[in-house]
């Protein structure tokens, strides 16, 4: 088997290394893939570069690309089970959150393909000159290299493809070396929708050898990045000797903020669900929870005594509600991340040790975990675990629920429950986050721009920002009527 997609053919990484991907969950054998290196990224960034500049697809109509986009909506259905599959087993996700995942990954499709098919008038500029005609056009940036992490392996990769490709691009994906089976399922979709050749191109490698060259190579136009923060800076810097374009999607450190007057019921279902959904292991996840002080032994008692019951397993174990940690060093990150924790004075209330009962000791499985008596300027409540743990303050009133919230380096989401809608509104307008829920915490709709303030990163996927990402912006001046000026003699 090939799985590096470089101008329209699949082929095998040049010195013909390959990497194992085992199921999180029980360790099993996936499968084996191809392995990039950087000649491998660069055979793919000529191939992009080649059709970028000498291609039909970035003079398409706007119609034809958003065509594509829809019969590739439309694959994804087709193909839903497998995709599923697929992404279950790479992840160690429970298979009907990979279900959700995919369905997700095709509402992205349909959506930019429909606004896209939709068209666009050029907008024309008044000069207050009968002689000249002004307009403002929007052309493909050119050559992307798309990065992305493992979490969400699919859906990450959906959020810049759609776009890269409605706008007119050329791309080079580089998915997590962790998670590539989705995402080369995707590259055969396209192919099969009719894509041209180099238009799409897939390097699958660890991001070092197979995803650097995507922020130095001077044939790339711009580099959309997810996953973690110190990854970021290095790309930011990277990019600037090239002065590529960077988007940067990174980590978060969310606040829920729950007020003495939100119903309880509600408080402690949103708090479960905003820290350990699919582990802890979403950017946005509310892992920390800021409580009024007169209401924190009522709503954490009962967070802890839920989450003590939180059931784990396989990705196709019926019974479980959430899976596992995607690898051994993984769970060796969120294991230290809570003995420091620990260390630097907070209470650990429940979980705390790697989950080994039964058939969990064979995959990499980490106890839902609460932190309780935590403090903003502690370690554990400063950094991202990207794990099932919650750490867990208490403020005394609006105006403390708000320096709280904001005193981070990360400005993803957040979330505020209460039932007085004016104090929501008014909270959720200082929250220096790309993100607030109201009495809610993490839906999301393509039609929605999503990204971070501050070290969460900048630059917006989804929605109309998400595709403006992938777009220039040029102003054309038409003189209809020229004649020399005159300016000099
Ligand atoms: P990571 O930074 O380790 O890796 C992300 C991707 O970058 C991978 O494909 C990796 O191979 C590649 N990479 C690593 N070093 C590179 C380099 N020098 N040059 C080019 N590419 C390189 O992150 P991860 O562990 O895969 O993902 C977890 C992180 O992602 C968390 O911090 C999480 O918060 C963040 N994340 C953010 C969002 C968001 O929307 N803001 C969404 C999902 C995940």
């Amino acid at each position: 088997m090939a799985e590096l997609y470089i101008d329209g053919g699949w082929v095998s990484a040049q010195k013909g290394a390959r990497r194992e991907i085992r199921c999180p969950a029980d360790g099993t054998l996936v499968a084996a893939v191809d392995e990039a290196g950087a000649a491998d990224t660069e055979a793919a960034i000529a191939a992009a570069r080649r059709a970028f500049d000498h291609g039909p697809w970035p003079h398409t109509t706007a119609a034809e690309r958003g065509d594509l986009l829809l019969r590739v909506a439309t694959l994804l259905q087709r193909d839903r089970a497998d995709l599923a599959r697929m992404e279950s087993l790479d992840t160690g996700k429970r298979l009907a959150e990979a279900e959700y995942d995919i369905d997700d990954v095709t509402s992205v499709f349909r959506y930019y393909g429909e606004l896209i098919a939709g068209g666009e008038q050029p907008r024309t500029v008044e000069t207050g000159r009968d002689d000249v005609e002004s307009r403002i056009v929007h052309e493909p940036v050119g050559v992307c290299g798309l990065i992305t992490p493992w979490n969400y392996p699919l859906l990450q990769v959906s959020w810049k493809v759609a776009p890269c490709l409605g706008a007119g691009n050329t791309f080079v994906l580089k998915p997590s070396e962790l998670t590539p089976h989705t995402a080369i399922h995707l590259m055969r979709l396209l192919e099969e929708a009719g894509l041209p050749a180099g238009v799409g191109n897939l390097v699958l490698g660890a991001g070092a050898d197979a995803g650097a060259p995507l922020a130095t190579d001077p044939r790339v136009d711009l580099v959309s990045f997810t996953g973690g923060l110190v990854t970021g800076k290095r790309i930011m810097v990277a990019a600037a000797e090239t002065v590529k374009k960077v988007a940067l999607e990174l980590g978060g450190k969310n606040p829920l903020v729950v007020f003495a007057d939100a119903d309880p019921a509600l408080a402690v279902d949103l708090v479960l669900m905003a820290v350990f959904l699919h582990s802890g292991q979403v950017c946005s996840a509310g892992a920390r929870l800021l409580v009024e002080e007169s209401v924190h032994d009522a709503v954490v008692d009962e967070v802890v005594a839920r989450a003590g019951r939180i059931r784990l397993g396989g990705p196709f174990d019926d019974d479980a509600e959430t899976g596992a940690l995607i690898s051994e060093q993984h769970l060796a990150k969120v294991a230290k991340y809570v003995e420091d924790g620990v260390a630097e004075g907070a209470v650990l209330r429940v979980g705390g040790a790697r989950a080994t009962e039964g058939k969990l000791a064979d995959g990499w499985f980490y106890p839902p975990t609460v932190l309780d008596g935590c403090r903003t300027d502690m370690r554990c409540v400063q950094d991202e675990s990207f794990g099932p743990v919650l750490t867990v303050e208490t403020f005394r009133d609006e105006e403390d629920a708000v320096r709280l919230a904001n005193d981070s380096i990360y400005g993803l989401a957040g979330g505020i429950v209460t039932t007085d809608t004016a104090k929501a509104e008014r909270v959720a307008a200082r929250m220096r986050m790309g993100t607030v829920w109201i009495n809610d915490y993490h839906p999301y709709l393509p039609q929605a721009e999503w990204g971070g303030y501050k070290q969460s990163g900048f630059g917006r996927e989804l929605g109309l920002a998400g595709l403006e990402e992938y777009r220039e912006t040029k102003h054309l001046w038409h003189n209809t009527k020229a004649e020399p000026q005159g300016w000099f003699d």
